[in-house]
């Protein structure tokens, strides 16, 4: 059984489709084993996307996961990693297949709603980022 890292980003919880998001996870059979809602600071925000810290919008990207509250949720299943990433899509919503929840309703490549990890080390790294030992199972 796989674990993986997912954010509901605070363009999701402003437009109210944290139900929307886990709802689509659940369905592909993934179980949700850790989920809470947090406000990153900046520092924070930073820490979490530290590999971009060298990309143009590292800035950027910091200042809008920092600009409201978002849900953190880590969830197992077989090949969750990319179960989470099929059922989000590309990272720019304009590249994204139909029926993936960026296509469905992510504003820009910035503004993308949802964030899923990429392999099975950073999945590990970023649920302690977010969990202690006690809040998932
Ligand atoms: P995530 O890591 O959030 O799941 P991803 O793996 O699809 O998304 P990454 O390349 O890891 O994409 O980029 C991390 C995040 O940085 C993206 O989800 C998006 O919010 C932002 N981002 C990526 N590329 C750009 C860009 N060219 N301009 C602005 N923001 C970007
Ligand atoms: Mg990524």
């Amino acid at each position: 059984m796989e674990k993986t890292l997912s954010i509901v980003k605070p363009d999701g919880v402003k437009k109210n489709i944290i139900g929307e998001v886990v709802a689509r996870f659940e369905k592909a059979g993934l179980k949700v084993i850790g989920i809470k809602m947090i406000s990153l600071t900046r520092a924070g925000a930073e820490g979490f996307y530290a590999v971009h810290r060298e990309r143009p919008f590292f800035a950027s990207l910091t200042e809008f996961m920092s600009s409201g509250p978002v849900v953190v949720m880590a969830l197992k299943g077989n090949g969750a990693i990319k179960k989470v990433r099929d059922i989000m899509g590309a990272t720019d919503p304009k590249k994204a297949d139909a029926g993936t929840i960026r296509k469905d309703f992510a504003d820009s490549i910035e503004a993308n709603i949802v964030h899923g990890s990429d392999a099975p080390e950073t999945a590990a790294v970023e649920i302690s980022y977010f969990f202690n030992a006690l809040e998932t199972f």
